[in-house]
């Protein structure tokens, strides 16, 4: 019987929602072996999925699990990133949001491949715990508008086993099965609204353009049919967003935010998405008034005091909001300089992200203990006139090998030469239910 559903997919025919939600539900329980899972997937990643066929898969995947059930009438929204490097948005943005009085129930993930990922940044905070149950998290986001989780077991359960077993069967980039894994997780937080960050360019997860606005489709989609308003923002990840890529020194990062400084397009990136939040939230009505109480939550210190509030809920040190020295700090650093003169004319994403995953700041393996303190600080963006012996960038890390790996990195991924380069706009491309719109 299985093996007639995955002829049928392979033959490019549609399966209905009862099949799909009978198959995922008997993977969860373990009744489907993985080989035959692995050969739908397969199926899937060459014939695609009708629309009714993805939202009976999201819906199957949703209901493998249990969600996030308030009883409160607030209007939730959130953010999630298809994921980048130096992306400390999410640690500005939650906050931030909740501070406007958004009510912000934050799942997120751990690193993955060459991208960083929120938890493992929260976890350099001393203290911080990110292993809120779904009551736990209900109750945080209703007395403080925010709590950020980790997507606990009970969350979508055939996902996460699916997600594994793409990942080992090179099925990992298909659009229909990513938009499905993501809008599964994303629905069980009970949100009216979500906002996606769609990363293009050489370090995104996809890094051609026509699938980043595809993918975005394909999830407003999802959302909008089931009830989730959602928009998306495309934005660019051909160079390391901010100047702190890293664990620790991304939170400090963030925390520059926070209080109303920090690197431009960080801000500029967070402003954007939390514009929309406090929209899709129904907190304002006209983006102008958005953006101008977002700003000044950061100018006020009510941002700030915000993230102070979730660290306290979540048993970190709030202290940390105002004294940075209290975050892990590297035992060693390396200053890495220009040898000639010339324009930075690239520094590579993925190449940074693979180098701070080498130094010990992201996972090679499952289970691997990560040193928060490895990173990479730059001095200098893309496009920059630089001098010879001018400083580029600080490798931070907590053992000479490590900084070793860091510079290899650094050299791989800058280069310095005649030609001022051309890089994507910081944010391209604004996509809802109603269309496109291209910033020029
Ligand atoms: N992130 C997810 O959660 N799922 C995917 O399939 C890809 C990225």
């Amino acid at each position: 019987m299985l093996k007639r559903l995955i002829e049928r997919k392979r033959n490019g025919h549609a399966l209905d929602a009862a099949e799909w939600r009978d198959l995922v539900f008997r993977y969860a329980r373990d009744e489907v072996p993985d080989y035959q899972m692995a050969a739908l997937c397969m199926a899937v990643f060459f014939r695609g999925l009708e629309p009714h066929e993805l939202r009976g898969l999201t819906d199957a995947m949703l209901g493998s699990g249990g969600r996030l059930e308030f009883a409160s009438n607030h209007v939730r929204v959130d953010k999630h990133s298809t994921g980048g490097v130096g992306d400390k948005v999410s640690l500005v943005l939650a906050p931030l949001v909740a501070s406007c009085g958004g009510y912000v129930p934050m799942m997120s993930g751990r690193g993955l491949g060459h991208t960083g990922g929120t938890l493992d940044k929260l976890e350099s905070i001393p203290g911080f715990r990110t292993d809120l149950s779904l009551e736990q998290a209900v109750r945080q986001t209703d007395r403080i508008g925010c709590a950020m989780l980790g997507q606990t077991p009970e969350i979508a359960p055939a996902d996460r086993k699916l997600y594994a077993l793409r990942d080992v069967t090179a099925t990992v980039a298909s659009i229909p099965l990513i938009a499905a894994s993501i809008m599964s997780k994303k629905l069980a937080e009970g949100i009216a609204g979500l906002v996606l960050d769609v990363k293009r360019g050489s370090g995104a997860f996809l890094t051609d353009d026509k699938d980043s606005l595809t993918l975005a489709r394909t999830m407003i989609g999802l959302g909008e049919s089931r009830g989730c308003t959602t928009v998306a923002l495309l934005t660019a990840m051909d160079r390391p967003l901010g100047n702190a890529c890293g664990n620790a020194i991304e939170v400090e990062e963030a925390m520059d935010v926070l209080r109303g400084d920090g690197p431009d397009d960080v801000r500029d990136v967070t402003l954007a998405l939390g514009s929309e939040m406090l929209l899709l939230g129904g907190v304002c009505s006209e983006r102008d008034t958005a953006l101008s109480v977002l700003a000044d939550a950061l100018k006020s210190g009510k941002a700030a005091e915000k993230f102070g509030q979730i660290i306290e809920a979540q048993g970190g040190n709030p202290r940390v909001v105002d004294d940075s020295t209290l975050l892990p700090q590297p035992l060693v650093q390396r200053p890495f300089t220009a040898s000639h003169i010339g324009y930075v004319e690239r520094i590579e994403p993925r190449e940074i992200g693979q180098t701070i995953v080498a130094m010990g700041g992201g996972r090679q393996a499952l289970g691997d203990v990560l040193d928060h303190t490895a990173g990479i600080r730059f001095s200098v963006k893309p496009g920059d006139h630089v001098e010879a012996g001018q400083l580029l960038a600080v490798v931070c890390a907590a053992t000479d090998e490590a900084l070793t790996h860091g510079v290899s990195g650094l050299e791989r991924a800058i280069s310095v030469g005649p030609k001022k380069p051309e890089m994507l706009p910081l944010i391209s491309h604004r996509v809802s239910d109603a269309g496109v719109e291209e910033f020029t």
